[in-house]
C-alpha cells in the first residue's frame, strides 16, 4: 500500500562521496560530500558515534574549480613499502600514492626554547634529542633514491637552530643533489645572534629561511606560542635582510586569533627585500593543540583566500588558484615584486584571460607549451633560480606580456595557502596527492596529514 506521508525535501545537494574519519574514534567512516547554501559540507557517519556534518569550504565555485587542475602526477622513482592494508596504513610512500615528494621534511631534534600551544610535534625545553649526522644522511639518502634530484628540503624541528651541528647538518644537505633548502624556524637564534646569520648567509645560495611569522601582536603571539615575539621577529627579519638571505614567512591561522592580520602581515612583508612569499597554513588539530575549539578556531582555505582578498587590494580572485599537484589543499599566487609592492601575475595564466584578448589571442590549446610552463610554475617545489627561470620561459609565451630584463628571484614574490588534512577534513582521496612528506627514522616517507595523524611517535 502506498504511503500517505509527502515526500522528504532535502536542503543540501549531494556531490559526491568519499572516505573521512570519524572526529571522536578516527575511525575511517562513509562520508558524503554535500552543498549546502554557498558550503561544502562532510557529512559523517560512524557507527559507533553517529553521524556528523564539518565544513570543508565555505566557496562552492572555488571548490568545483579546483577539479579542473587536476594533472598526470609526478611520481617517486622508487617505494618504501608495499601496498597491503590499503590507505592510509601502508604509508611509507606505498605504490598507491599518486605524487611524489614536492617538498620534504626532516626533523633534526625535538627540543625548543618555546613551548607554543600549536605544536605538531609536542616540542619544548623538556624533550631532548639531536639527530646524528650519519641518520641525516641516511635520511637524506632514502629522499634521494626516492626524488633522484629532490626539488625542496625542508630542515625541521622542534627547532632546528637549537641543534648543536645546524651548520654541518645544512652543509652535508647541500652536498646532495637537491635543489633548494630550507631551514624552518621560530626566529629567535637568528634574532639574537648575529654571527649565525652571517655564517648561514656564506650558504645562501638555494637556501631559504621559513620563518614563522603568525601575527604582529604581542598578545595574539603570547596566545598561539606563548611568549611576545614581535620584537625577536623584527630583529630576525633585520638580520635577514642585512645578510640578504631569502625568507619565506610562514603563518598558521586560527580564526578569531589572527584571521583579520593576513593583509598586514603581506604588506609587512613587502617592507623586506628579502622575503619571497608568505605562506597560510590553517591550523591542524594534530599534537599539542591546547585551547584549540573545533567550532571558534577552526579555519578552512577558502576562507583564508577570501581573507586575503578582503583584507589586501593587492590580489584579485584570478590570482589566487590552485595547485595542480594537489589542487584542493594549496592554493597559489605569483606576483612580481617592485620594492615595497607587488604586480600579481597568476591571473594572467587563467584560460579566460588567455582567450580574451583579440588579435593576440592564445589559448593553452593553441599553445600547448604554455601550459607545461604554467603547470611547471605554479609548483610548491618551484623555489629560488627556478621560479624565476620558469617565471621567464612563461612570460615569454605571453605576447601581451613585457618580460623584466632583471627578472630574478629577488622580484618573485608568492602567496601560498597550504592546508593539511586533520580528523576533521581527512579525505582518503587528497591524501593520496599529498606531496608534503617527512622522511622519517626508519628510512620511510610519510605524507605530512598521516604523519601527523597516525604515525608520529608521542615524545
Ligand atoms: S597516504 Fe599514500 S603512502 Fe600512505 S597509505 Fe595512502 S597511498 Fe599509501
Ligand atoms: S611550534 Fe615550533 S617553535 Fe613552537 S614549540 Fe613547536 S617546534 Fe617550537
Amino acid at each position: 500500500m502506498l504511503g500517505t506521508h509527502p515526500r522528504q525535501i532535502k536542503e543540501s545537494i549531494f556531490y559526491g562521496q568519499t572516505t573521512s574519519l570519524c572526529e571522536t574514534c578516527l575511525s575511517l567512516v562513509p562520508t558524503k560530500i554535500l552543498f549546502e547554501k554557498n558550503a561544502v559540507l562532510y557529512e559523517k557517519r560512524c557507527k559507533e558515534h553517529g553521524k556528523k556534518k564539518t565544513l570543508i569550504s565555505s566557496d562552492i565555485e572555488y571548490f568545483k574549480k579546483c577539479k579542473d587542475y587536476f594533472k598526470e602526477p609526478d611520481l617517486p622513482r622508487v617505494y618504501q613499502t608495499e601496498t597491503l592494508r590499503g590507505c592510509p596504513y601502508d604509508c611509507g610512500l606505498c605504490p598507491d600514492h599518486e605524487q611524489h615528494s614536492c617538498l620534504a621534511l626532516i626533523e633534526v631534534n625535538h627540543g625548543c626554547n618555546l613551548t607554543c600551544p600549536v605544536c605538531f610535534s609536542e616540542s619544548s625545553p623538556k624533550v631532548h634529542w639531536d639527530i646524528s649526522l650519519e641518520d641525516f644522511e641516511l635520511r637524506l639518502d632514502t629522499l634521494v633514491e626516492s626524488e633522484g634530484e629532490p626539488d625542496l628540503l625542508q630542515i625541521s624541528g622542534g627547532e632546528p637552530t637549537l641543534h648543536p651541528q645546524i651548520i654541518e647538518l645544512i652543509g652535508l644537505a647541500k652536498k646532495k643533489p637537491i635543489r633548494h633548502i630550507m631551514l624552518n624556524t621560530n626566529g629567535i637564534r637568528l634574532a639574537n645572534d648575529e654571527e649565525f646569520v652571517k655564517e648561514l648567509s656564506l650558504m645562501k645560495k638555494g637556501f631559504e629561511v621559513y620563518l614563522q611569522f603568525d601575527s604582529l601582536k604581542d598578545d595574539t603571539l603570547l596566545r598561539m606560542r606563548g611568549a611576545k615575539l614581535t620584537d625577536v621577529r623584527k630583529r630576525a627579519l633585520e638580520n635577514l635582510e642585512k645578510y640578504g638571505l631569502s625568507t619565506t614567512l610562514v603563518v598558521v591561522v586560527k580564526k578569531g586569533e589572527n584571521d583579520s592580520e593576513l593583509g598586514a602581515i603581506i604588506e609587512n612583508a613587502l617592507q623586506y627585500s628579502c622575503v619571497r612569499g608568505v605562506t597560510f597554513q590553517p591550523i591542524q588539530d594534530t599534537g599539542r593543540n591546547e585551547t584549540f575549539d573545533s567550532e571558534k578556531h577552526r579555519i578552512v582555505l577558502s576562507e583564508i583566500r577570501q581573507n586575503i582578498l578582503d583584507q589586501t587590494s593587492l590580489f584579485s580572485p584570478k590570482d589566487i588558484i590552485p595547485l595542480p599537484c594537489n589542487p584542493e589543499t594549496i592554493a597559489m599566487a605569483y606576483g612580481l615584486r617592485d620594492k615595497n609592492t607587488v604586480h600579481p601575475i597568476t591571473h594572467w595564466f587563467s584560460e579566460d584571460e588567455l582567450l580574451k584578448n583579440g588579435p593576440n589571442t592564445i589559448s593553452y590549446e593553441k599553445y600547448p607549451e604554455l601550459k607545461k610552463h604554467v603547470f611547471d610554475l605554479l609548483s610548491l617545489s618551484t623555489a629560488e633560480h627556478n621560479s624565476a627561470i620558469k617565471l621567464k620561459e612563461l612570460l615569454c609565451c605571453l605576447p601581451q606580456f613585457a618580460v623584466p630584463s632583471d627578472l630574478g628571484y629577488d622580484r618573485v614574490f608568492r602567496i601560498v595557502i597550504m592546508q593539511f588534512l586533520d580528523r576533521f577534513n581527512f579525505c582518503i582521496a587528497q591524501v593520496k596527492r599529498s606531496c608534503v612528506h617527512f622522511v622519517t627514522e626508519k628510512q620511510k616517507i610519510i605524507p605530512f596529514d598521516t604523519y601527523n595523524l597516525f604515525y608520529r611517535e608521542k615524545l
